[in-house]
């Protein structure tokens, strides 16, 4: 799909086309112009030419049929991954990626293992979420969440995940409520603050993983130059100005930081954020390399720890481990 052309092949137009143009897209969600019967066949093919529809896009669907992993081929020939979860409820969840690989390089992850090739474009970011809607559509669904948990780190390219975010809210267009929308940071602390200044209704997620810097640093390379306590200020800057409950990711290691004694030290540091507007998800971990997942009764524990400190705990279901499509897994072998 590339739009960049359509403002200018619509030139001629009378300036409602546009506008309709947009709607084919975006509301009707066509994947060829063709489609497009209120226009003249000349602009159809105009439009095919210069402003193509189709994206490229190879699928990979889990055994269980929960989840379905799209591999994108971008116009310059790199690939990213995103995935559709489906839940048991019938709710349809989009995992978007919002780099080409990752710079963090945070050990356990498929994603940071691959390096950093590029940030994605507004469109590029945009085309993931319009996949799967065309095909939800034919179905007679729709996306009803969005999280930027795919490959990259979204506060690093900012400007065009936040680009992207107000075009897929905006009611003309994927129509996708802000409530519904939520980004998942190693926590860039430039990047949390500044989403704090902006009036989204957005959801923050931050990936701790680790409840000391000493743990943490071994995992999460980033964590030199953004502390745990530099995290934690950043959070509590981000409560104080938008009341919003805030997400602490913790994936569960096998031996590595899923004892008793770290769980008392992570409900120890969350003490720290001043208001109680936050919870805890403990994420089964998807084994990478060297890292394994913990036994269940490990983490059963753990939320028990959590749980007796009145700290708010979820457990996060698994998707699509079989076709590596979960948190963690997602790389392209170029
Ligand atoms: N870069 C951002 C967003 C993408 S990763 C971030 O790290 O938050 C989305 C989530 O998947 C993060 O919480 C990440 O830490 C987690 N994750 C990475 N590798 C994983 C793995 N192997 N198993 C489970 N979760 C993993
Ligand atoms: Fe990047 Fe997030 Fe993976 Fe770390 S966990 S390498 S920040 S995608």
């Amino acid at each position: 799909m590339n739009l960049i052309r359509l403002e200018e092949v619509l030139k001629a137009e009378p300036s409602f086309r546009l506008k309709q143009a947009k709607q084919a897209v975006f509301v009707d969600l066509l994947d060829n112009w063709d489609k497009a019967t209120n226009f003249s066949m000349q602009l159809r093919s105009e439009l095919n030419e210069n402003c193509p529809l189709s994206i490229d896009a190879e699928f990979f669907q889990s055994i269980k049929e929960d989840s379905l992993k799209a591999l994108i081929t971008l116009s310059d020939g790199l690939k990213i991954e995103t995935v559709l979860l489906r839940h048991s409820d019938g709710r349809n969840t989009v995992c978007l990626s919002s780099q080409v690989g990752c710079p963090m390089g945070c050990l356990f992850c498929a994603t940071g293992k691959m390096g950093f090739k590029r940030n994605l474009t507004v469109e590029e970011i945009i085309e993931q979420a319009v996949l799967f809607a065309r095909l939800l559509k034919k179905e007679d669904k729709q996306i009803n969440n969005l999280v930027f948990m795919g490959m990259g780190e979204p506060f690093l390219n900012y400007d065009n995940v936040l680009g992207a975010i107000k075009f897929l809210n905006n009611k003309n267009n994927l129509n996708i409520g802000a409530r519904h929308i939520s980004i998942s940071t190693i926590g860039i602390i430039e990047g949390i603050k500044k989403l704090a200044n902006q009036s989204l209704q957005i959801n923050l997620a931050i990936s701790l993983h680790a409840p000391s810097n000493e743990l943490r640093v071994r995992i999460i390379p980033a964590n030199k130059k953004r502390p745990i306590e530099k995290i934690i200020d950043a959070i509590n800057y981000y409560l104080d100005k938008t009341g919003r409950r805030v997400m602490i990711e913790y994936i569960m290691i096998k031996d590595f930081n899923d004892s008793v004694e770290h769980a008392r030290q992570l409900a120890e540091l969350l003490k720290q954020i001043e208001r109680p507007l936050y919870f805890v998800n403990l994420i089964s971990f998807n084994s990478t390399g060297e890292f394994k997942q913990s036994d269940s009764v490990k983490i059963k524990q753990f939320r028990e720890i959590l749980i007796r400190q009145k700290i708010e705990t979820t457990l996060r279901y698994r998707f699509g481990q079989d076709i590596k499509a979960a948190c963690g897994q997602l790389a392209v072998n170029e």
